[in-house]
This record gives structure tokens, sequence and C-alpha cells, in this order.
């Protein structure tokens, strides 16, 4: 354990740790364009990109450089999930909606396939599926119910035997568990880039190293930075965990800050102790916050989560960790896991912000009647798929096209209390949350 902790904490991420993108240069005064975008992450870039398609000239302002934010710096599980759990969405929204929302996920993964091939992007995707496991018997009950409530309102969902576990090579802390029919994992770092270098080629302006400091709508929509500002006929926030430093929509997320780390390379003798892992299924444990774990292109594992951290007043600060205490757990919880990885040091930390909203749901579309701010965030931990995706929903919208999966979130997200209501909240639900994966860790401790 204390070898782990000894592992470097990094800036950024492993994805992005010895590559220095060369940045565009900041703005350098007044600009016009018909589309500003906040942020560029996945969200801001694919929107961007969708919007020079419609031949739309657009402008992204970037504080340091894309990919920067949570699009270069999370575990690179493309996936389907949505929503707190299936059960959870079946009761707050009934089969119809719920049945809608799982579409429009797996719509969402199949786009971001889609573009991969498209604009040739190689980001190490591995389309083999992630897998919801579980890691004591007490919690597969519950993850079998869910499976087939899922597949019963259509979502590509197959439970696995603890025999297809072990046939698939999957590491054996996995007992058995819930595959989804779409999505894998891939290297975020490449996603990123890929599609910056993309958004460029189609003549995307894009602005790094330029801070955004207000948003006003009226009388017509201008963007502040610290460089200058920018007149657009639309603004599309995109700037996720940190919307709340600029502007409304930023009400309706809480900014969490995950932990995520990566081990040295595996050899040929610890990756045949874990059973081989040959098709490289992402993994998340069926915990109430999970624990997610994959194995990389390049033969480490990457994983994490486990332990949200939120802090006071819902403002990401500065760049997050260092968190002893989280690090110790989650490296805790990799070497319960993967016992015959005993001599496979962890090699690096980092971490970064994700947005959480009310519902568990993103919030996307317009924000007010004259449909000049637009938004798209808080994708609560699940946004690879879903950030890409939106890109073109958003895009629709602002050129006037219709587009069937704008109405399955007709709505924004629900605003959020204020401090220090926000606070007593977060910490009331992640206490719980963690109290209850304490006691399935003691269990699976004692099981040993
Ligand atoms: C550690 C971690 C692990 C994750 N793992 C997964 C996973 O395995 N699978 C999955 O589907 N999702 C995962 N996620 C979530 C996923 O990464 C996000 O949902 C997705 O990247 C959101 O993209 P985005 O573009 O909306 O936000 P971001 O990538 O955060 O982009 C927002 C951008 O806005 C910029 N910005 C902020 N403020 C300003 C300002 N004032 N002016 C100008 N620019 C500004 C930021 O610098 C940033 O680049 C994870 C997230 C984290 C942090």
């Amino acid at each position: 354990m204390l070898s782990d902790l000894t592992a470097p904490f990094l800036p950024i991420s492993a994805y992005l740790d010895d590559v220095e993108p060369v940045r565009e240069p900041a703005l350098g005064g007044d600009a016009r364009a018909d589309v500003a975008v906040v942020g560029g992450g996945l969200t801001g870039l694919s929107t961007a990109l969708a919007l020079r398609r419609h031949g739309v000239d657009v402008v992204v302002l970037e504080r340091d450089f894309c990919g920067s934010g949570a699009s270069g710096r999370n575990a690179g599980h493309l996936t389907p999930t949505i929503g707190k759990d299936l059960p959870t969405l079946l009761m707050m929204y009934g089969a119809e909606r719920t049945a809608a929302i799982v579409r429009f996920a797996d719509h969402c993964v199949h786009r971001t396939e889609h573009l991969l091939a498209e604009l040739g992007i190689d980001c190490d995707y591995a389309p083999s599926g992630n897998v919801m496991a579980v890691v004591h018997p007490a919690q597969e009950k519950r993850l079998r119910r869910a499976a087939a409530a899922a597949t019963r309102i259509g979502a590509r969902v197959r439970f696995l035997e603890p025999d297809d576990m072990r046939a698939r090579g999957l590491p054996p802390a996995f007992l058995c568990g819930a595959l989804e029919g779409a999505g894998g994992t891939l290297d975020p770092g490449k996603l990123a880039l890929g599609l910056r270098r993309a958004a460029l080629a189609a003549g995307v302006r894009i602005h790094e190293s330029t801070r955004v400091t207000g948003v006003a709508t009226a009388p017509s929509p201008l963007v502040d930075t610290e460089h200058g500002a920018v007149r657009a006929e639309h603004v599309v926030m995109a700037s996720n965990a940190w919307t709340r430093e600029i502007g409304a929509p930023g009400v309706k997320i809480l900014p969490l800050y995950i932990t995520l780390f990566e081990t040295a390379p595996l050899d040929d003798g610890a990756r045949a102790a874990l059973g081989g892992w040959p098709n490289r299924e992402g993994v998340y444990t069926a915990h109430e916050v999970l624990e997610s774990y994959r194995l990389s292109a390049h033969g480490t594992i990457i994983g994490g989560s486990k332990v949200p951290r939120y802090v006071w007043g819902g403002r990401p600060t500065g760049r997050g960790g260092p968190h002893a205490a989280t690090q110790a757990r989650i490296a805790g919880a990799f070497r319960a896991r993967f016992p015959a990885l005993a001599e496979v040091p962890i090699a690096r930390f980092w971490g970064g912000w994700i947005a959480m909203t009310l519902n568990f749901l993103p919030s996307i579309g317009p924000l007010g009647g004259d449909r000049r701010l637009w938004h798209a965030l808080g994708y609560n931990g699940h946004g690879v798929a879903q950030a890409i995706a939106v890109g073109e929903i958003l895009a629709n919208g602002i050129v006037g096209r219709d587009d069937e999966w704008a109405h399955v979130f007709p709505k924004p997200a629900p605003t959020l209390p204020p401090e220090p209501f926000l606070w007593l909240a977060a910490r009331g639900l992640l206490g719980l949350f963690g109290a209850i994966d304490r006691i399935t860790d003691r269990r699976i401790r004692a099981r040993r």
C-alpha cells in the first residue's frame, strides 16, 4: 500500500501526460461568429463539428486546452449506461419513457462509433462492451433483476453466468455480471485530440488559453473572455462541471471529483493469472458507487472511481486532487479485486470533475424562449458517448431542424438547492452510499 501511495499524481491524466498539444492562439480582441461555444471538451467539439456541417461559422473558447477537462481524463468506458440505475429510472419515469432514455443512450454509443470511423480517429477502441460485475453474491439478485428489466424494455443487456465470465477470461473477482451489448473501452486522450484535429480541419475556429468570464444573452448574445468578447447569434454552454462559474445552467449541476489510477504494464504471467482478459471488456462493480477497471491497449489496468468528493460551493477548485485518503481507498479496492497482481505497482494517479444532476440525467437543449442560449451538461460520469452525440442534437436545434432525440429530455434538469443545503445533500448521499459499499467490502473480505 505504501508503494501505491508514492505513485505520482498527474496534473492532467495518463493519456495526456507526455503529450503537450500545440495550442491554438488565445482570442486576441473582439470577434464575431454565428455560434460561440464555451468549452472545448467532447460536448463543445462535437457541437462545433456538427455545426460546421451545416455551414455555420463557429468559434470554440477553451480556457486551457481542448480535452483538458473530463474529456481527456476519464476512465475510457464508452457506455450506454444512463441514470442512477435501471430500476430507479423505471420507478421515476415508467416503462415507456425509460425505454426512450435507454434507446437514446444506445444511439449515443452508435453515433460515437460512427464518428470514430468517419473521422478516422484511432483511439484504441475495443468494442467488446462493459460488464456490470457482481463482486459479492449479495449483489447478484438485484443485478439479475435489473438486467431482466433492461431486456424487457429493449436494452441490449446479457447476463453472464459465472461460467460465461470464466470462458471470457475475465478476472476471477468478478463473479457474474450484466454485459452491455453496445460500447467498449478507448483512450480518452486520443479521442479528444482526434476530435480537436477534426474540428480544426472542418474550419472550426478554436481559441485555447481563453477563459470565458461571463455570458449575456440580451439584447444579443455576448461572451466575455479575459482577452476580448465574442458577439454571436447563439451561445452553447459546454463547460460541464465549471458552468457555475459562468452562468445560469450551472445551478443544475453538482461537480464531484473522481480519482483514477493506472498500473505498470502487466507481463504475460500476470495477465494469465487474471484469466487472460483477451477481449478487454470494461468492468464496473455493482456497488452503490461503482469501482471501474479496464485493461488498456498497452496492457496496464486503469481503474478507480468509488470515492467521489464534493467541494463546498459546487465549484471545481483548481485541479482537484491529490487526496491521500481517497487514493488509499481506491488502491485498497484494486488490491482486493486483483490479489494476483500483488507485484504490479500502481504507476500514477490523476482525477477530474464530473457534473451530476438531481435526476441523474443529462440536461440538454435551449434555455429561455428566444432559443439563443443552449446547453448540454450533467452526464453524471457517463458522458463519453452522450457528450459526442449531443453535438448533433444541439446543432440541429440551432439551425432549426427537428431532431427526435431532442424530445427525450424535454426540460432542463431541476435546479439544485444553494449552500449549505447542497453540501448537506451531497455529503449525506455520498455518506450513505459509502456506508453501504463499506459493508459490501467488509463482507467480501470476510468471505475470503
Ligand atoms: C475521472 C473521470 C472518469 C470518467 N469516466 C468516464 C467513463 O469511463 N465513461 C464515461 O462515459 N464518462 C466518464 N466520465 C465522464 C466524461 O468524461 C464526461 O461526461 C465528458 O467528458 C463530458 O464532456 P464535456 O465536454 O461536457 O466536459 P469537459 O470535458 O469537462 O469539458 C468542459 C470544458 O470546458 C472548459 N471550460 C470550463 N470553464 C471554462 C471557461 N470559463 N471558459 C472556457 N472554457 C471553460 C474546460 O476547461 C473543459 O475543457 C468520467 C469523468 C471523469 C472526470
